[in-house]
């Protein structure tokens, strides 16, 4: 039996119809920008294997460090106990984090990221005596993962339709643009007595369709949520550690969120590790001899040693003078490209923030070509060596840093005979 016969037997994959799935390709290894399957096949990594890697993969330092991590302490209990992985990565990423952030909460993902946010929010407020605010802003569009608490808080979707009625309640606002801030800010102060927070991916929805908006509207709302004291939550999962340009998304605001959510690139790619880091306003709120009033949340795996490591590597890479040049370079590439096809026929939208290019595909009105193109294009890229994973029509690329020049032409040049072909 080949490996995909026998993963058919045995595996449920994610977001997957298992009924009619294509079998899953075999990869055996990674390097740099590519992933190889059993045949020697490779492949453009061009979504860095779901946003995460930024380095590319199997990265030799990323390697070396979690190898040595695994030798001298591969796990401990988290509660009572310490070591040094958990404590210089929590010291180094509050010195880069935008400033105000004060204290780390490991956790193991990004969902589990998002969960402790909303429940430092939420307590927040009981701990500080006002019950009434309980409700949460968040974008009609957002995606901030697939827990409970993390669904509820997300834009509701086929994904989040079998759970409607088990969701708790959100107040769902537009992505601000000139045209609907002053309306959206009105309904943040009606609403400001009953909301705990605003949770928000900043300037880019990710998994909504990678839909971007200005940093300016974002510092304004964030402004409004502050001054009635509505705690925000910048979910960074996907845009944090260059992806969007600079380190943080945030870096473009004036204004300081309380909260941030990592996960994804935290550790380059290479292992499971979430962090939800805040103020000294929302830690205080916990500073208690009232043991109610402790945030009672934690993971087997904890601020595991292992992906402390590994996050540590990657961090060593990504401050290194290589990095910013390397995502520089990327975003200089997207825009020069963008400009050529953005008038292109075919194309309803071309939008680029940092290393993230998106290509959105007209449809019109034909929804049953919609969900053909979105195989089509997959197809595509894929029999030519190119890994895309499209959000319906929208193709987007989210590339390692370290992507080669030579392979980005072959991409914009793939995408140039997909729109004569498609
Ligand atoms: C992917 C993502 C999450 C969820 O992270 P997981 O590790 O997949 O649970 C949360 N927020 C954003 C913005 C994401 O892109």
């Amino acid at each position: 039996m080949t490996l995909a016969e026998r993963d058919q037997k045995v595996i449920w994959h994610p977001y997957t119809q298992m009924k009619n799935a294509l079998p899953h390709i075999p990869i055996v290894s990674g390097s740099g920008a590519y992933l190889f399957d059993e045949d020697g096949k490779k492949y453009i990594d061009a979504v860095s294997s779901w946003w995460v890697n930024i380095h590319g993969h199997s990265h030799p330092h990323i390697a070396k460090k979690v190898s040595e991590q695994l030798s001298v302490l591969e796990h401990a209990i988290f509660a009572g106990f310490t070591h040094e992985p958990a404590v210089l990565l929590a010291e180094r990423l509050l010195e880069i984090l935008p400033k105000g952030q004060e204290k780390v909460f490991y956790t193991d993902n990004g969902s589990t990221a998002v969960e402790v946010a909303l429940k430092m929010c939420l307590q927040f407020w009981s701990n500080t005596g006002s019950v009434s605010r309980t409700k949460i802003i968040a974008f009609k569009d957002a995606y901030h993962g697939d827990t409970f608490g993390a669904m509820s808080v997300s834009g509701r979707s086929i994904f989040t339709d079998p759970f409607s009625s088990m969701l708790f309640d959100v107040e769902f606002i537009d992505l601000p643009n000139a045209d609907n801030i002053a309306q959206i800010k009105s309904k943040i102060n009606y609403l400001s007595n009953e909301v705990a927070c605003f949770i928000f991916e900043p300037m880019v929805l990710g998994a909504g369709g990678m839909l971007m908006y200005e940093a300016e509207y974002l510092d304004q709302l964030i402004d409004t949520c502050q001054k009635q004291g509505i705690l925000t939550i910048a979910d960074e999962v996907m845009t944090g550690f260059g992806r969007t340009g600079t380190l943080f998304a945030c870096e473009a605001l004036t204004a300081a969120p309380d909260i941030f959510c990592l996960s994804k690139g935290l550790t380059g790619g290479t292992m499971p590790l979430g962090v939800t880091t805040c103020n000294d306003k929302v830690f205080e709120a916990f500073m208690s001899d009232d043991k109610l009033k402790t945030l009672y949340h934690g993971h087997s795996f904890t601020a595991n040693p292992v992906a402390c490591a590994a996050s540590l590597a990657s961090m060593d890479i990504l401050l290194s003078s290589e990095t910013l040049p390397n995502i520089q370079r990327v975003k200089a590439k997207h825009e020069a490209f963008a400009a050529q096809i953005k008038d292109h026929p075919k194309l309803k939208d071309v939008r680029q923030k940092g290393t993230i290019l998106v290509i959105e595909w007209e449809t019109g009105t034909n929804t049953s070509y919609l969900s053909g193109l979105r195989n089509q294009l997959y197809s595509y890229f894929l029999e030519r060596g190119i890994i895309l994973r499209p959000l319906g029509n929208i193709i987007y690329i989210l590339p390692p840093y370290i992507i080669s020049d030579e392979d980005l032409d072959y991409i914009y040049k793939t995408i140039n005979q997909a729109l004569n072909d498609i």
